[in-house]
């Protein structure tokens, strides 16, 4: 662990890293971006190449290469330092690969990673070998899904029965209420015991961003009981999460970033049937309806998004619901149209080359949704043009966007013929319903974090801060020049100094192992450079600037630290004089006027 990070480091360029994920522009000596983990407008999202370290100016989040992977993967240490070195081709010894690695080299084992990674073998078996052959496999092979594709795909056959699976992963040393941790067995009602979650399906598994099984979609078998319902899925575990939960994110998503979309589809065998007709960025939100959070995951990868979904009136709800999200993800959303009613699976096995047509002729989703009011109503009356006007507004107000609302809300006049400011009446009306709803949680989440701390911290910490900040980049300033006891003495307490003392500058980053330690340097670097390119009046080289910015923030420090001990002393005068402490009284005099003739 200890020699493989620095040489991962040592062979990876952040840009890079982080350019694989976001579009970086130069500018200056950084390279910048908008966040993708904040929403904003105008790039705060700094990568800086000489230090290798990224900071985001407005949300605060900052790093290095680790760091970043982490937080855009969703990873935890161990994952992100596998990722990078098999980029970087560095080998990671296999023992390393397995259990959870956090960031300080603890290993501790990942039981239920194991389990799941098990239990998805036995079911591939199943499939291929097992029971499952007998009447699973030649209904899928019917439906067209190659074997190439159930391996990719790693779709496998539950056993009928209670307690196949159970007895198996039990054989193999794992207890009942492990299993049922990870969402595999149900605790039976009041007496003791287990039985099997899924059973007589036909399995397709869950993974992470980065391939690792965290939960199973099961598909009723043909000819099994068909009154069971269609699909069940994992319930709520450690590992899975349904509203995060993308299924074929792993599959799809270097083909995600290559075309910059996304195409949602609705089930697990439309995801599959779609990949193998070549439509590679595909997934599917499984178990559950598009969320908010899915689309986070899915933004980092690309802007846009097709929604093809059956144009039953589920599909058409969903279809709607997802486009009100991605508007206010400002993602590009439109919907994928095929003229017969066919599902997406049907669809990339029947015809290929119409599917892949279809999809290029989405419909942005606010024309598609303007069309079928429009259709819905008679709009030559009034009342329709009213009837359409409000059932269109929320997708006006969803859109966080002023351009795309300008021009959808032109598009929506003129399809209807009445002036814009017609419109006025109707869509205020739903604004007003929006800022109900929303107001509070974007006027917070547009506060500035930076903004809000410093009014609550000391001056003196601001400082300190900066001073901090300088030394990270130029840790020689502290032979340069000598710090007043008092800075040095309330500079230890800090931990990121007290690295700096017994190791350096920028390379002390290295050594955090803790991830809010690294983003807190990050910040106070990135702070500290832009501070010290901002300040005028130093006309000399950069060593030379950041030396007399220094100088004077330690004089600074100084004049606060005093300050602040002076107002302190102050307040314990009153409160003896207060308390009737003659004693203490005198003894705080005497002190105040140690300090005051000490002065100049
Ligand atoms: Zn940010």
């Amino acid at each position: 662990m200890d020699s493989i990070v620095p040489e991962v480091k040592s062979r990876l360029n952040i840009v890079d890293v982080v350019g694989s994920y976001l579009r970086l522009t130069k500018s200056g000596t950084h390279w910048k971006a908008c966040c993708p983990f904040h929403n904003e407008k105008s790039p705060s999202f700094m990568v800086n190449e000489e230090r290798q370290m990224f900071h985001c100016f407005g949300c605060g989040k900052g790093g290095d290469m680790f760091s970043f992977v982490q937080e855009i993967e969703g990873i935890d240490f161990r994952e992100a330092l596998k990722l990078l070195a098999d980029r970087a081709g560095v080998e990671v010894p296999e023992h390393r690969r397995t259990g959870i690695l956090t960031q300080d080299g603890v290993e501790r084992p990942d039981r239920g990673r194991e389990i799941l990674e098990l239990t998805t073998k036995f079911f591939e078996k199943q499939l291929r070998e097992g029971e499952g052959s007998k009447t699973a496999l030649p209904y899928l092979r019917k439906r067209g899904i190659s074997d190439e594709s159930l391996a990719t795909f790693r779709v496998g056959y539950s056993l009928p029965g209670w307690r196949h699976l159970n007895d198996f992963l039990v054989s193999r040393g794992y207890d009942p209420d492990e299993l049922e941790e990870v969402g595999l067995v149900i605790a039976k009602d009041g007496r003791a015991g287990y039985y099997d979650r899924f059973r007589d399906r036909i399995t397709f598994p869950i993974t992470d961003i980065v391939g690792r099984i965290i939960g199973y979609s099961a598909r009723v078998a043909p000819g099994s009981d068909e009154s069971q319902a269609k699909y069940i899925n994992t319930p709520e575990t450690p590992l899975y999460h349904k509203s995060r939960a993308i299924y074929g994110i792993f599959q799809a998503k270097q083909a995600i970033k290559e075309v910059g979309e996304t195409i949602l589809v609705e089930g697990q065998m439309d995801v599959i049937a779609c990949h193998q007709a070549g439509i590679r960025n595909t997934v599917a939100a499984s178990g559950t309806a598009l969320t908010g959070e899915h689309l986070d995951i899915l933004k980092r990868y690309g802007n846009g998004i097709r929604l093809f979904f059956d144009m039953d009136g589920a599909g058409q709800e969903a279809a709607w619901k997802g486009t009100l999200l991605a508007l206010g993800k400002e993602m590009s959303v439109s919907i994928v149209v095929l003229t017969e009613g066919k599902d997406a699976a049907d669809a990339a096995l029947e015809n290929p080359e119409a599917l892949r047509v279809a999809i290029r002729n989405a419909v942005p989703a606010p024309e598609f949704f303007l069309n079928r009011f429009a259709d819905r109503y008679d709009i030559s009356l009034p009342e329709g043009k009213k009837m359409v006007a409000s059932d269109f507004a929320p997708l006006l107000s969803a859109m966080n966007s002023d351009i795309d609302r300008n021009y959808w809300r032109q598009q929506l006049s003129s399809r209807l013929r009445v002036e814009e400011r017609a419109l006025i009446g109707v869509l205020r009306r739903s604004d007003e319903d929006r800022a109900r709803d929303f107001g509070r949680t974007r006027v917070e989440a547009k506060e500035d974090v930076r903004a809000v701390g410093a009014s609550f911290s000391r001056r003196s910490d601001t400082v300190r801060d900066s001073i901090i900040g300088l030394l990270l980049s130029e840790a020689n300033l502290l032979k340069d020049i000598r710090l007043p006891e008092a800075v040095r003495e309330y500079l230890s307490l800090d931990p990121i100094y007290t690295a700096i003392v017994a190791k350096g500058g920028v390379s002390v980053t290295d050594s955090f192992s803790d991830e809010a330690m690294k983003r807190r340097a990050a910040g106070l670097l990135f702070e500290a450079d832009k501070f010290v390119s901002e300040e005028k009046g130093y006309d000399f080289e950069l060593r030379e600037r950041r030396k007399g910015v220094f100088a004077e923030l330690v004089s600074q420090l100084v004049s606060e630290l005093r300050k602040e001990q002076l107002t302190t002393l102050a307040a314990d005068i009153e409160e003896a004089k207060r308390n009737g402490d003659k004693k203490k009284e005198q003894e705080l005099l005497g002190r105040l006027s140690g300090m005051t003739s000490k002065r100049g």
